[in-house]
């Protein structure tokens, strides 16, 4: 009964102040903050619409869902 429904519909509520119960650390967009994707493992985990989903490894670039800025990520974030 406890556990909000709405509040897990979209990822768009991320807590700020609060640190990551994993290890795992988020890839965000460079100008919109948007969520590109997770990295674990040492490696990047893309997730797309529609349940298409990507593990690659490092370099990896992918463009923005939001704004369109192509983004890198060189090596895992730790
Ligand atoms: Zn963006």
């Amino acid at each position: 009964m406890a556990y909000p429904l709405q509040a897990r519909a979209r990822s768009s509520l991320s807590p700020l102040s609060t640190k990551p119960t994993t290890s795992n650390s988020e890839w965000r967009c460079t100008r919109c903050d948007k969520l590109l994707g997770v990295c674990r493992d040492g490696r990047m985990h893309l997730r797309f619409a529609r349940g298409h989903e990507y593990l690659v490894g490092f370099p990896v670039q992918a463009t923005c869902r939001g704004c369109g800025t192509l983004n890198h990520a060189t090596a895992p974030a730790r």
